[in-house]
């Protein structure tokens, strides 16, 4: 352009509604908790899968079914600009790891246990809680039938509980049988629904039919009562059914992990079977689900694989981060080990060998910066150390530098001494500048 551009008052850009910024001040907590996640999954045997966060669509109409709360209007959908494709971000992960292990032929050799953490996108109405990009955390347990690994799933996330000093979340359990029991049920209900038809709010009208399970799941307090009273899907299943929801909860049991039953626990997704569950607290409101999952056997069959079992659950990370905070968790922030004081800025070719040497070794160190080409007084430098939140200050000022040395200060313990160290043995001194912790 050669014309000076004019630009009379420039709009300020806000960010996305219900997409959050995570601020240093709460991703120090973040970044603490997912490193208490990998280290105790890893501990199970879960190992990290990543795939993308941009699917197929019909990845997730087929996955998830076509008449769930999701599909129906939750999906960040578009088409690819080239050719068309329907694409959509990702609402939640178990679809896209189970398209990933199909492509990949992941099961060849025997199941999988595998973890993601990451964001997912559901357009909902921004609450406390409930934000239309959030993350995820989720294990997955692939190509494995037996009730004790759904046990072994579940004692995880009871396990992350106690890593983290959580408390107040009570899991709930409920099964939803095979699919014979469930269309014997779903008749039951659809029988017991059409006597109360005038009851019925407009969504449970259009599902009556279509999907009449998930009524139960309906958050209108007008239909509460009605859907307590409806057929119970666990009076529907078979000997099979009830060995594999007995056989989970004698392992919890002997495991001293409480739970409920709860007959109306039906999960916003089609593709689950057998065990579902929840980990649920009062202390947020509507948004009390802070974990969930279950068994979904049909899953890799929707999607065009070969049939393998399969069960899973997924946590939200900012419900249980919101629970923590509740419950009085002191803030994670991470503390400097020194800040380093340069009384004139030509010694900065020498101190930034010092401090990589220093980092190399492990310390964390922030450096003093120059404005105008001047370092400012040490007063004023030694200020901005003690606001640092550093623990030791380093002083390289020209009566140590000619000395090859160094003074260290320490900032949080007045009576400690301040200690010359030399600049030829770096890595001998630099354990003394690091917190235990
Ligand atoms: P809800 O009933 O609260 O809508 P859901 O059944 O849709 O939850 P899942 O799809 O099972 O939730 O997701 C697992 C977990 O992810 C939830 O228990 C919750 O902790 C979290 N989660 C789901 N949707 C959101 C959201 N929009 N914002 C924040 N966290 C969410
Ligand atoms: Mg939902």
């Amino acid at each position: 352009m050669t014309e000076k551009m004019v630009v009379d008052k420039v709009e300020k850009l806000v960010g996305v509604k219900g997409m959050n910024d995570l601020l240093p001040a709460q991703s120090a907590t973040v970044e603490w908790f997912e490193e208490k996640v990998r280290a105790l999954f890893s501990r199970y045997a879960y190992r990290n899968i990543r795939t993308p966060i941009v699917e197929r669509t019909p990845l997730f109409v087929r996955g998830l079914g076509e008449v769930t709360d999701i599909v129906e209007k939750e999906m960040y959908s578009f088409d690819d600009r080239l050719n068309g494709d329907p694409l959509t971000l990702r609402p939640e992960a178990t679809a896209g790891v189970v398209r990933a292990a199909l492509e990949h032929s992941l099961l060849y050799d025997g199941g999988k246990r595998l973890y993601y953490i990451g964001p997912m996108f559901r357009h909902e109405r921004p609450q406390k809680g409930r934000y239309r990009q959030f993350d995820q955390i989720g294990a997955e347990a692939l190509g494995f039938s037996g009730p004790e690994v759904d046990a072994e799933l579940i004692l995880m996330a009871h396990h992350l509980w106690q890593e983290i000093g959580l408390q107040d979340v009570r899991l709930e359990l409920n099964s939803l049988g095979q699919p014979a029991e469930r269309l014997a049920h779903r008749q039951a209900l659809i029988a017991y629904f059409e006597r109360h038809q005038d009851a019925l709010d407009e969504d449970a009208r259009r599902r009556l039919h279509s999907n009449p399970l998930r009524i139960l799941d309906t958050k209108n307090p007008t239909m509460q009562a009605l859907v307590n009273a409806a057929p119970q899907l666990l009076d529907f299943l078979g000997s099979e059914s009830l060995a594999h929801l007995n056989s989970l909860r004698a392992i919890l049991d002997a495991n001293q992990v409480a739970y409920s039953i709860n007959p109306r626990l039906v999960r916003g997704m089609d593709y689950y079977n057998l065990s579902v569950f929840e980990f649920v607290t009062d202390r947020l409101g509507s948004q009390g689900t802070v974990c969930a999952g279950g068994r979904y056997d049909y899953l890799f069959e929707q999607l065009g694989g070969k049939p393998s079992p399969a069960v899973g659950w997924a946590l939200g990370v900012d419900r249980v981060l919101e629970l923590l905070k509740a419950a009085g968790m002191p803030k994670r922030e991470p503390v400097l080990d020194a800040y380093a004081i340069v009384s004139d800025l030509s010694f900065m070719p020498q101190v930034l060998a010092v401090l990589h040497t220093l980092r190399t070794c492990g310390v964390s160190v922030q450096m003093h910066t120059s404005a105008a080409q001047t370092m400012g007084s040490m007063k004023s430098q030694f200020k901005r150390a003690d606001a640092s939140g550093a623990r030791h200050a380093l002083i390289f000022a020209a009566n140590e530098l000619s000395q090859h040395q160094v003074t260290v200060k320490a900032l949080r313990d007045a009576a400690a001494p301040q200690i010359t160290h030399s600049l030829a043995d770096v890595a001998a001194w630099a354990s003394t500048l690091q917190s235990a912790a």
